[in-house]
């Protein structure tokens, strides 16, 4: 009598591409496509495209959330701040003049920073295949049939 010793077959899962992380982060920088580099990442200002033009790749699958917002706040904080203490202790200027600087520069900074940020953070998402990114999680396969 002979002893079979059953053992359950080892987990391999089936080779992807890989997807460089900074040239993904570098794309979505740019508000491109994290996958090509040249598809429109955005179809109006903050809206992302369900997939790509040039390559179809679904970015419907991203959640950006507060991520953007929070390091927009983070980078422009980080700029207007120091200059602004730097300019107060240097020549103590009116009050007025802070508001007429700094209100319209920190609102443009953080318009003209938001849509790279989540960019970013868009293409953070992809080449990490964080979410539905992954071709193999449940929520790719619930995306593909919604
Ligand atoms: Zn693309």
């Amino acid at each position: 009598m002979t002893v079979q010793i059953l053992t359950a077959p080892p987990a391999v899962e089936p080779a992807r591409p890989t997807r460089d992380l900074w040239t993904a982060v570098r794309r979505g920088l740019m508000c491109r496509c994290p996958a090509c580099g040249e598809g429109r990442l955005f179809t109006s200002y903050l809206k992302v495209a369900p997939s790509c033009e040039r390559c179809g790749e679904e970015m419907h699958h991203h959640r950006a959330d507060d991520a953007p917002p929070y390091l927009t706040i983070m980078v422009v904080g980080h700029v207007i701040v120091p200059m602004l203490m730097w300019l107060e202790l240097a020549y103590e200027p009116a009050l007025w003049i802070h508001f007429v600087l700094w209100l319209p520069l920190t609102l443009a900074m953080s318009l003209l920073l938001l849509p790279p940020l989540k960019g970013v953070v868009v293409g953070y998402q992809w080449a990490m295949r964080m979410h539905g990114f992954d071709e193999l999680s449940d929520e790719y396969q619930q995306g593909r049939t919604t």
